[in-house]
């Protein structure tokens, strides 16, 4: 199968938003008037961001929805994406499921692919994603408010105890297994709760490399400090059952673990019933965390006040 061959079975899909789609030099987008474009890039690497023998279905989900997740964060409506492929061989089973899972989820959001490179070498899978916001109305990292309300959508570290179960750090019994590896292999990008916090939240970031790393990340743009009780964390029951002997995993999955692609948000005292209102029309939890204060870092409270100490904030591929 050449180059050609492939691109044209693959990826080449109808692009009816688009200019001009796959097959030129270049795609032509036209963005509507009083539009801005939001660009992001993500890159999953075999070997750093999943197992050389992942399943090719839930790779080409998750090639896309990790992109999806920042669009999300930023408020933008999805529309384009562009795929860098760089693969081994040309598996035509293997190529199959990618494209059909990467597919699946484009329709899902309303994403076109309108272009890409393929190439042999490594396998290394790169979206370029293209998204829509009105002007000057995108969520950014830097808006945090002393005063602020801090919340995050859904529930924390089931990814990351996947990925222990994977890593074989610890043995899940098969219905936590199934929940946690669904959610490291299928994230869901939260692109409803990113359009409607729009106006509400003051800053919004996707958690990719884990709370205190990405709550950070507001922290440092937006000058400002952050106080979060730990116990008020949403997890799933799976940590709330958990012996002693798993606290110290179970800590360092809900404050440290990547991968969730849920949204942390900060946003004024004044819309929590907005917010509240919204998890219900969403059907997503939305759980208030903790408050933005002045000064420097992240304390992490536990219930009876007193500060608990943090080994490791996050993921760092250079640190
Ligand atoms: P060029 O040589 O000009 O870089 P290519 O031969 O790499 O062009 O690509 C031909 C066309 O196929 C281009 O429109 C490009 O955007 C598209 N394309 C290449 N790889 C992919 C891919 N993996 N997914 C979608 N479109 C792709
Ligand atoms: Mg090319």
């Amino acid at each position: 199968m050449s180059e050609f061959d492939l691109i044209k079975r693959f990826f080449s899909r109808p692009t009816p938003s688009a200019t001009l789609g796959v097959g030129d030099d270049a795609a032509l987008l036209h963005i509507a008037d009083g539009m801005e474009l939001a660009v992001s890039t993500d890159m999953l690497v075999s070997g750093t961001h999943f197992f050389p023998d992942a399943d090719p279905f839930l790779l080409g989900h998750k090639t896309l929805a990790v992109n999806l997740s920042d669009l999300a964060a930023m408020g933008a409506v999805p529309r384009w994406a562009t795929l860098a492929l760089s693969l081994p061989a040309t598996e035509e089973a293997w190529l199959q499921r990618f494209s059909a899972g990467f597919f699946a989820v484009a329709a899902e959001y309303g994403v076109e692919l309108v272009g890409g490179d393929t190439t042999r070498g490594p396998l290394n899978l790169s979206v370029t994603i293209m998204g829509e916001v009105p002007k000057g109305r995108a969520l950014r990292r830097s808006g945090a408010r002393a005063g602020d309300d801090i919340w995050v959508s859904g529930k924390l570290g089931d990814a990351a105890l996947g990925l222990a179960h994977l890593q074989g750090r610890i043995k899940l019994p098969e219905q936590a297994r199934n929940t946690c590896l669904a959610s490291l292999h299928q994230p869901r990008p939260r692109v409803a709760l990113g359009l409607a916090l729009r106006g509400i939240a003051s800053s919004v970031i996707d958690i990719s490399d884990g709370l205190l790393a990405d709550l950070g990340h507001i922290l440092e743009c937006s000058e400002a400090a952050a106080e979060v009780r730990y116990d008020r964390l949403p997890v799933s029951s799976l940590f709330a059952s958990a012996g002693d002997e798993m606290q110290e995993l179970a800590q360092s999955c809900v404050l440290s673990g990547g991968d969730d692609y849920e949204l942390c948000f900060t946003a004024p005292v004044a819309q929590r019933d907005e917010i509240e209102a919204l998890s219900s029309t969403l059907r997503l939890p939305l759980t208030r965390i903790g408050k933005i204060v002045s000064g420097q870092g992240c304390k992490v409270r536990t219930a009876d006040g007193n500060v608990m100490p943090i080994k490791d904030t996050g993921y760092d591929h250079f640190a």
